[in-house]
């Protein structure tokens, strides 16, 4: 490997792990320890009180072998980290021998942390946005070997598309992409748009509009020259960023007064999702967000022995004992509950059911989530508990 990143042998054999991890386990095998464990990945901290949780996939390829049972929060799930009590949720429950996976803690978290983060960021976007698409245009601010990951992280959190083509092949998509500015710096805008209208042949016709001339007359111009233009798009960069609304209000109110209500508005280039709302109370009818969800900020999941040979044991600050996770089918409460005890009622009424879900059994990966059916999970989530009062 010439790029200076892991090889995927490398991270199976935890060779890619912190070295403390793998000199602890030497201790416990010349202490011959055998004993079985549970152990807990919750969070400590974070700046968001819920979490779009991803990430699972990668860690279930991880373990397998390695641990006997793994129980999970289903990835595309939106939840409070902490239960209505302020109890710490168990996001997984790991079963197995500590010497069998405990050096495989560091990637572990990793692949949840860091996905978790961005896909939490993109459910926030798509709150902001609301019916209108999100697309994921953000790997080109990222280390190119984590692009699929970021991109199938803010899918599952709510991004209507991805801009990846490896990462379209992985989530089943066809990539969503426009035209760069070059295209109509070496060809010039009205060649360039033709070209582009003439070699759209999935998906709608989408041309670049601000490399030369001001918004609102290439606006008019793309839309008189192209009569199957969809959107137009608005890549206006921060030094313009103070007018942005302004110019897509001018640019709206001029294609609707000659007619052209059908073109639509696509804006790109910095988003913040500060930005996404009111862009979107100006007009704006879809968004290309970039730097803002793949940069989400990573979630401090940390994971703890909470088990050991069937007693209860933990380090302080922590809960001991093995726990499940209960949520209300009614109003979305969540209560975390010591595997021995079972509560099926919520306080309003609504009934209580535990949602995490074996996904390994006796060392063998038993159940995987379609990225598809993760993000009609979350949408879901965000439909019904989350407004755009939680953003
Ligand atoms: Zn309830």
């Amino acid at each position: 490997m010439k790029f200076n990143v892991a090889t995927e042998a490398e991270v199976l054999s935890a060779q890619n792990s912190d070295v403390y991890f793998q000199r602890s386990l030497s201790f416990l095998k010349n202490k011959k320890f055998n004993d079985d464990v549970i152990a807990e990945v919750t969070v400590s901290s974070f700046e968001n009180p819920w979490i779009t949780f991803t990430g699972l996939d990668d860690v279930l390829t991880l373990l397998e072998g390695h641990v006997r049972e793994l129980y999970a929060i289903p990835e595309g799930t939106i939840i409070p980290y902490r239960d209505y009590r302020g109890i710490p949720v168990p996001f997984l429950s790991i079963h197995g021998r500590y010497r069998d996976f405990g050096e495989h803690e560091t990637s572990l978290l990793g692949f949840i942390c860091q996905s978790s983060g961005i896909s939490t960021l993109s459910s926030k976007v798509k709150i902001a946005a609301g019916e209108k698409p999100v697309y994921s245009f953000g790997i080109r601010r990222m280390n190119p070997f984590i692009a699929p990951m970021i991109d199938r992280a803010a899918y599952i959190g709510g991004a209507d598309g991805v801009s990846g083509i490896k990462s379209g092949k992985i989530l089943g998509l066809e990539p969503v992409g426009t035209m760069p500015h070059a295209i109509s710096l070496l060809l010039g805008d009205e060649e360039a748009w033709k070209a582009v209208a003439a070699g759209t042949k999935k998906g709608p016709v989408t041309v670049l509009i601000d490399t030369y001339d001001d918004e609102k007359f290439a606006a008019i111009k793309a839309a008189k020259l192209l009569p199957n233009l969809d959107f137009i798009r608005l890549d206006t960069p921060a030094s313009r960023r103070g007018n942005f609304a302004s110019i897509i209000r001018e640019v709206r109110w001029e294609l609707d007064l000659r007619g052209h209500e059908r073109v639509r508005i696509m804006v790109s280039g910095g988003l913040k999702e500060a930005d996404i709302m009111e862009l979107s109370e100006a007009g704006a009818d879809a968004f290309g967000v970039g730097t803002s969800i793949a940069s989400g900020k990573t979630v401090d999941f940390s994971m703890d022995i909470v088990q050991i040979a069937n007693k209860p044991k933990t380090k302080k600050g922590k809960l001991s004992g093995a726990k499940h996770v209960l949520r209300c089918e009614e109003c979305g409460l969540v209560e975390v509950l010591p595997v021995s005890r079972v509560d099926d009622q919520c306080q309003c009424g609504g009934k209580l059911k535990d949602i995490m879900v074996q996904y390994i059994k006796d060392g063998n990966i038993i159940k995987r989530e379609r990225p598809a059916d993760a993000r009609a999970r979350a949408l879901d989530f965000l439909k019904k508990y989350y407004s755009k009062t939680s953003i």
